[in-house]
């Protein structure tokens, strides 16, 4: 299988705090990958080294073949190929729903604004919000907000979507839409590496877990493998802790 992003003996510390120990990792083509594990385990960190919103303190990221950490490697054209859908959704107040899903595209990659228009229309209709394009964040649910911020990501058209928690700022009512939406992306042979609590959803669509504690990767595999049949006591006593 063809490796999209392959990490090798990441490490990251604040001050003298180790936060990710030696990580190695991999995500495939095509494949959805799950991140789960206790508050504080450094899932975020692990996502955040990953598209450089943090510098990793020691290791490589491998992409397309060369390590971007290396000091002369541009990292423009990785960050453009890596998209990234907050807890926080992170939106452009200020702007409406479908200028939201146009400035990264004609800033960054340069597209025209009426290519830009027909991609961005193109994702908002795949997220359900076609009909909310003037609208301005603050006249949207949250679960609204976080459709389009998925719908921005998509317009990127990256070769990975990044998911920091997407559902965990939501009121409850509001989770559901949002896994749907991701559900569906996840059956179109989108790339996605995702850190959720939503243990159900994990088991539905991953084709891999990966369960992370203080700073280490314990045991990954299916979620078959994961969720019946843990081999390591500290995933055993999560999962244990969690359903
Ligand atoms: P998770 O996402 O699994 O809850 P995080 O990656 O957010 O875990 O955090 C892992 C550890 O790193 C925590 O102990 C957290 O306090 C620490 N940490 C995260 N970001 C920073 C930061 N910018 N400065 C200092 N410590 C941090
Ligand atoms: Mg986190």
């Amino acid at each position: 299988m063809k490796n999209v992003i392959e990490i090798q003996h990441l490490s990251k510390s604040f001050g003298t705090h180790e936060v990710l120990k030696d990580i190695d990792f991999s995500v495939n083509k095509g494949e959805v990958v799950c991140v789960i594990g206790s508050s504080g385990s450094g899932k975020s960190t692990l996502l955040r080294c990953i598209n450089l919103l943090e510098r990793p303190s020691g290791g490589q990221i491998v992409y397309q073949g060369e390590n971007i950490l290396d000091n002369n490697h541009n990292i423009n054209n990785y960050r453009t190929k890596l998209g990234m859908v907050f807890q926080s959704f992170n939106l452009f107040n200020n702007l409406n729903v479908l200028t939201n899903c146009i400035v990264g595209q004609t800033k960054v990659l340069k597209r025209s604004k009426s290519d830009a228009e027909n991609v961005a229309m193109k994702y908002l209709k795949v997220v359900g919000l076609d009909r909310y394009i003037n609208a301005k964040p603050h006249q949207l649910s949250g679960g609204q907000k976080q459709r389009v911020a998925i719908a921005r990501a998509l317009s990127m058209e990256p070769d990975v979507l990044l998911f920091d928690e997407p559902t965990s700022a939501l009121d409850p009512e509001m989770v559901g839409e949002v896994l749907k939406v991701m559900k569906e992306l996840a059956g179109t042979g989108l790339t996605m590496l995702i850190v959720t609590h939503e243990m159900e959803f994990a088991r539905e669509v991953s084709d891999r877990v990966v369960f992370m504690d203080k700073g280490v990767i314990v045991e990954e595999g299916s979620p078959e493998q994961i969720f019946n049949h843990p081999q390591n006591e500290r995933t055993k006593a999560f999962l244990k802790r969690t359903f």
